[in-house]
């Protein structure tokens, strides 16, 4: 969009609005944020801010925030510097994501006068699902429209707004944790789905998650990382109020798309990257190993994982992490596969502890399928390149999602493999097996490859999604 384009859309008075991004905190949260940033901030009758939380908790977040003010000028930056929290002495022992949640909810109130002082006046916040009980309500005080753009299915929105109601209805009852949920219009989800911290009605996570799920129907709307051919029973179910009555308007918009422009054909990646060695593999030969940006698997768990690869005979790209957080991971390869397995699978195998471009691996052709955690960014991704995902969910909202993979036809889900917290080991043996089995699966290859058809037409012009991007922006010009 050229400057005169922007400055003539000011001189006739077109409503212009201005729109405040809050995200919060771990790249699962911060990307879809810059996905949505990106296409508004490529628009000329937008302005758009970003509220930067500082510190940062990983350098995944400080980087990609620093690349994004980098690609997209026009987009300005509200500092927002934390209060101190001794978390380590309220809360020891908890997930440094999680705390930064609490840290950011209890920050909260800095966020008004950011909001009233925003040159030009800001007619719409957008923000996170980890603070909604806290911003909305400072939004409506102001007289600005707040949706919150979420990060997960629509399957866990469906929950988030359904699980008040839900433990209302059993007041009185004793419970320890939530128990199934059974959501109206949509499915029942067992308990041993649920996110595990939900099991325990006084855990951290809990007590924001319900706090945050009671103020979400005050929501203007809530932006979704989905798309109607993937979820249409749990859209359905919002959009007709049969989850929750009157619920705020829906607008998926997904499968978002990488904030940063592939590089030019001319430009060739670094050799030795992830992208640089899938292009020396045969067309749909690659396993993609990868369990997000925090999932932390046990050292023992990751030397079944690495049995299985090997006994499978295929080649791979393994994404591996050994910490929650990036800036501790100092472990060396070697240590944590033992010797002799990277001299064993040289060639075939590739093993990486560095951020990769995921989106990027993802659509290349070489990709055959993708061992993930489902967490929902990576079932997106793998949705939009078409690529069939074995769903090995560890924790959080990973089983949610894992539904949605099967229901959606991503790929397939091992139910009984284990999540975080179970001391129980999948053998590599049955890793090998599952991996040898999805490879060959025809049947879960065509599936994936429709979804990923339905994905593209979703996000082209006159598609579902792209239609929802338009009512959105439609809405937050009526301010
Ligand atoms: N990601 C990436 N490179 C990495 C690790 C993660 O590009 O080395 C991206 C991935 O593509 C996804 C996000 O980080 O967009 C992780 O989000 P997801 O919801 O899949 O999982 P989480 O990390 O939140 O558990
Ligand atoms: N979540 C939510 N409400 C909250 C806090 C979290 O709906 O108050 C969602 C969050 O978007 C995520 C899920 O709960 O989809 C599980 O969170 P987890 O701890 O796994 O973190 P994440 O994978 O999102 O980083």
């Amino acid at each position: 969009p050229s400057a005169m384009q922007s400055i003539d859309g000011e001189l006739t008075g077109s409503a212009r609005p201005h729109v405040l991004f809050i995200p919060s905190a771990g790249m699962g949260h911060l990307l879809p944020f810059f996905r949505v940033i990106a296409a508004l901030a490529t628009r000329d009758d937008v302005d758009v801010s970003v509220v930067t939380v500082l510190p940062t908790v990983s350098a995944a977040e400080a980087d990609h925030l620093a690349g994004l003010f980098e690609a997209f000028p026009r987009v300005r930056r509200v500092d927002l510097h934390l209060l101190p929290f001794d978390s380590s002495a309220e809360f020891p022992g908890h997930d440094p994501f999680l705390l930064r949640w609490e840290a950011l909810r209890r920050s909260a109130h800095l966020l008004g006068p950011l909001i009233a002082g925003a040159e030009p006046r800001v007619s719409a916040v957008v923000t996170d699902v980890t603070l909604t009980s806290h911003v909305v309500p400072i939004a409506k005080e102001l007289g600005v429209q707040c949706h919150v753009l979420f990060v997960s299915c629509a399957t866990m929105l469906s929950l988030l707004a359904y699980v008040p109601v839900h433990l209302d209805k059993k007041a009185g009852e004793p419970e320890h944790g939530v128990g199934d949920v059974d959501i109206p219009g949509l499915r029942r989800i067992p308990e041993s789905y649920l996110p595990q911290p939900l099991l325990d009605l006084n855990k951290l996570f809990t007590k924001q998650f319900i706090d945050n799920g009671r103020e979400i129907v005050n929501a203007d709307g809530f932006l979704v990382n989905t798309f109607d051919a993937l979820e249409p029973v749990a859209l359905a179910a919002l959009r007709d109020g049969k989850v929750v009555a009157g619920f705020p308007p829906v607008y998926a918009i997904g499968p978002l798309k990488s904030h940063t422009s592939a590089p030019e054909s001319n430009e060739r990646e670094p050799t030795g990257s992830p992208v640089a060695w899938l292009d020396e593999q045969p067309a749909m030969s690659v396993v993609y190993v990868a369990f997000g940006n925090r999932n932390a698997v046990s050292r023992d768990q990751l030397r079944e994982i690495a049995a299985g690869l090997e006994a499978s005979g295929f080649r791979f790209l393994w994404v591996l992490k050994t910490t929650t957080v990036d800036r501790d991971d100092t472990a060396e390869l070697t240590d944590v596969l033992g010797e002799g397995f990277l001299e064993r699978v040289r060639g075939r195998g590739m093993v990486t502890k560095a951020w990769v471009d995921q989106e990027a691996v993802l659509r290349h052709p070489s990709v055959g399928m993708f061992l993930s955690h489902s967490g929902w960014n990576s079932v997106t991704e793998a949705a939009a390149a078409g690529v069939p995902l074995l769903a090995w969910p560890r924790g959080g909202d990973h089983r949610v999602n894992a539904t949605v993979v099967v229901s959606g036809g991503v790929g397939v889900w091992m139910e009984h493999w284990s999540w975080d917290g179970e001391d129980r080991l999948v053998s590599g043996e049955e890793i090998g097996e599952k991996v040898k089995e999805v490879m060959s699966d025809a049947t879960v290859r065509a599936r994936t490859a429709r979804i990923g058809e339905e994905a593209a037409k979703a996000v082209a012009e006159g598609g579902t999604s792209y239609r929802s991007l338009q009512e959105f922006i439609g809405k937050i010009k009526e301010t």
